[in-house]
């Protein structure tokens, strides 16, 4: 009752309320920069903490002594300028060790503690403010009303420390300000009721209130201008942090290097797009680069980067709003197009392509690279992402394998035709471990005698439930599939293991894939085979085709001086099929020219390519390398090599390719057989 009389009959109400004014924003805008301090760590905390303490401290004391100011006790008023001076520095140093406590964290209830603190230290500021204080009076206190403001001013900041974390946002996170502003009114008031003052009779009675209440505005003024900057540090926080945080959205959303979107924000478009039910004839592409890495590998990575950075800008231009571009990663691209029309579609995905295969100027070279476009089209081939650009990828992987294809669209046959190759190729990892491979080996013979030099070594798979299957489906497949190389080196020991337990010293020819080629440690490892198997070097022949010296022309050179260097003989395989037969022969020192099969088949119903075979012929004999024609079915395929002086031959006539066990005996029944002994002898 005494704090309410006191609050209305000894104060004059102006100062009080600016000092309400002040207590208010002071407590609100000290427990926002609070709040911030919490957010923040080690340096920034620091920085934070010392602002809040000087704004906490300057308010607080600037409330007090404006209140101060506006106590009328009915004497004359002096103010101990030390003493004041005192109180404000208690004010911000008590509170700045209540905060830091507080912000420690180093128990559960170190907010409550903190919170105590800073209490106290409300508690110190006043009563030293209140000494400073000079009144022509008996001044009185009343040890209860001292005891219940100091209670209530700590137990309040507590609470309000306390519900500064518990409440952080809307409404609510006023909550701790108000309990905050009501834990200084209530020590003011109450501490104020404790203080009684009885005049000294005779007296001049009054204070010179115009001066006080200049002296509370400037008061007033001053500590605004410390919350003022608090507040615009504040502010200026907010707009950097709200700047920052836009620009992690974008580095998280966006590719750094083209600025397009990147996967993570195709996804979210594409969920998007298919939860708004619109989708109908959404379109989604996915694109593969087709010589990028060639780019990388001439010019550079820097001249990778513009070409992919120039490719980017034309996407972004060609969809605009209304479609949508990303960059998925390395040169892989995917695009959204909303169409309603397959005619549209067509036209869309050529412009695509189009775009794709116009040339990118980079410093004085013009180069395109070309793309593989895959299409799936919403919801016919899928329904859900995942379906989508599963089978836009297959599409596009399906582009991919055929030179003459650069767009596909998804069709059912096609994932069926993937699936199987899949399934295909998880068997065949298995298929040396489950013992499904065997060699079989098919003669060479003089095509002048009729003597064997040698056999060719044929890789055949038995599937457990498919049964045979050609090596002319499951090379590639083993080569796509990185199965390649444990295959290879199977076949070689193999080959290189039955031919050292012949009993004549026939040589034999071990095909090489263009992937083996690319392997570095290939020719060691021929060394290491013929080491093993003790067969002597001159007696195993390589076979490579051109499209396996094609794709790495240096690399292939050099791997092919290696294996020539151990003493092997290497032949070129299914010559006259390739696209610079003649100009392999040039550059690769070849023991041996294996003439395809398709000219052997066109000997005699095409005399066009008797004249080719006999032009190849004479190069062969000019270039002193021996020739050895492929796929000879009949006597007079035989016949005819023979009288264009054809050295070698090999086909079905001569002998199948058989497994090893029906090879002894060949001999005899080659040189046995009546035709073969007429053609040779005639
Ligand atoms: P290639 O190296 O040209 O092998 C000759 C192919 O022609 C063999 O087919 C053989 O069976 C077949 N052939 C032989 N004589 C005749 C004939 O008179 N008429 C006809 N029409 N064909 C004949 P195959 O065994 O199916 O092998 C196909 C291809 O698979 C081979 O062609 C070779 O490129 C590859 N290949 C086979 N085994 C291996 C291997 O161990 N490693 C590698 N990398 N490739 C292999
Ligand atoms: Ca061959
Ligand atoms: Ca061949």
């Amino acid at each position: 009752m005494r704090v309410i009389t006191c609050l209305f009959t000894e104060h004059n109400l102006w100062l009080v309320l600016l000092a309400a004014a002040m207590c208010l924003v002071g407590s609100g805008v000290t427990m926002h920069l609070y709040r911030r301090t919490l957010e923040n760590k080690r340096a920034e905390k620091l920085g934070w903490l010392f602002l809040t303490a000087v704004c906490a401290g300057s308010s607080i004391w600037a409330t007090h002594f404006i209140a101060m100011l506006g106590f009328q006790p009915g004497v004359p008023v002096t103010f101990d300028a030390a003493l004041t001076l005192v109180s404000m520095i208690l004010a911000i140093a008590g509170t700045a060790l209540g905060l830091s406590i507080a912000a420690t964290k180093f128990s559960r209830f170190a907010n409550l503690v903190g919170g105590g603190v800073f209490g106290l230290a409300i508690a110190a500021m006043h009563f030293t403010g209140m000494f400073a204080y000079r009144v022509d009076g008996l001044v009185e206190w009343d040890q209860a009303y001292v005891t219940a403001s100091i209670i209530l001013s700590v137990g309040l900041a507590a609470t309000a420390f306390w519900a500064v974390e518990r409440w952080t946002t809307g409404a609510k996170a006023f909550i701790a300000p108000g309990i905050l502003v009501l834990a200084i009114v209530a020590l003011h008031f109450t501490a104020m009721a404790a203080f009684l003052v009885t005049p000294i009779a005779g007296i001049e009675v009054g204070a010179d209130s115009a001066a006080f209440r200049a002296m509370a505005l400037s008061v007033a003024i001053a500590a605004l201008v410390i919350i003022g900057t608090g507040v615009s540090s504040y502010l200026i926080d907010n707009r950097t942090r709200e700047e920052s945080d836009e620009q992690l959205r974008h580095m998280a959303l966006h590719d750094p290097l083209t600025g397009l979107p990147n996967r993570t924000s195709f996804n979210a478009y594409l969920d998007a797009k298919l939860a708004s039910g619109q989708a109908d004839g959404l379109a989604v592409i996915g694109i593969d680069l087709n010589r990028f890495k060639e780019i990388n590998d001439i010019w550079g990575h820097a001249a990778g980067d513009a070409v992919l950075c120039a490719l980017a800008e034309r996407l972004k231009a060609f969809v605009g709003q209304h479609h949508f571009a990303a960059r998925l990663g390395g040169d892989e691209f995917s695009v959204v197009l909303n169409t309603d029309s397959r005619m549209a579609l067509q036209e869309r995905v050529d412009a695509i392509e189009v775009m794709f295969n116009e040339p990118i100027r980079y410093g004085e070279f013009d180069s395109a690279t070309g793309a593989s476009l895959g299409i799936a089209v919403f919801p016919h081939d899928g329904e859900d992402r995942d379906a989508l650009v599963r089978n836009a990828d297959l599409a596009m992987y399906k582009a991919k394998l055929d030179p003459m294809m650069d767009v596909c669209f998804y069709d059912t046959e096609l994932g069926d035709e993937v699936r199987e190759r899949r399934a295909l190729a998880n068997d065949l990892r298995h298929a040396i471990e489950q013992d499904e491979l065997e060699v079989h080996y098919q003669v060479q013979t003089s095509i002048e005698t009729g003597e064997i030099r040698g056999y060719e070594a044929l890789l055949r798979w038995t599937h457990p439930t498919l049964g045979r299957i050609g090596p002319d489906q499951f090379i590639p497949l083993a080569e796509a599939n990185g199965l390649i190389l444990p295959l290879g080196e199977w076949v070689l020991q193999r080959a290189c293991r039955d031919a050292a337990a012949w009993e004549n010293d026939y040589k034999v020819a071990v095909n090489l894939s263009a992937v083996q080629l690319t392997h570095s440690g290939l020719a060691r490892q021929i060394q290491q085979v013929l080491i093993e198997t003790g067969l002597p070097v001159h007696r195993l022949e390589i076979e490579l085709t051109e499209t396996a010296l094609i794709k790495d022309k240096v690399q292939s050179l050099h791997i092919m001086r290696q294996i020539k260097a151990l003493g092997i003989s290497v032949a070129l395989d299914d010559f006259g099929t390739g696209y610079s037969s003649l100009d392999i022969l040039r550059t690769f020192p070849f023991d041996k020219i294996k003439l395809d099969k398709s000219f052997t088949e066109e000997l005699e119903s095409d005399h066009r390519s008797l004249a080719v075979v006999r032009a190849i012929l004479a190069l062969a004999k000019s270039l002193g390398i021996p020739v050895l024609a492929e796929g000879i079915e009949t006597l007079n395929q035989l016949d005819l090599l023979r009288d264009e002086a054809c050295d070698e031959g090999q086909g079905f006539f001569l002998g199948r390719p058989a497994p090893l066990d029906a090879l002894t005996g060949l001999e005899e029944s080659l040189l046995a057989s009546p035709a073969l002994r007429r053609s040779a002898g005639a």
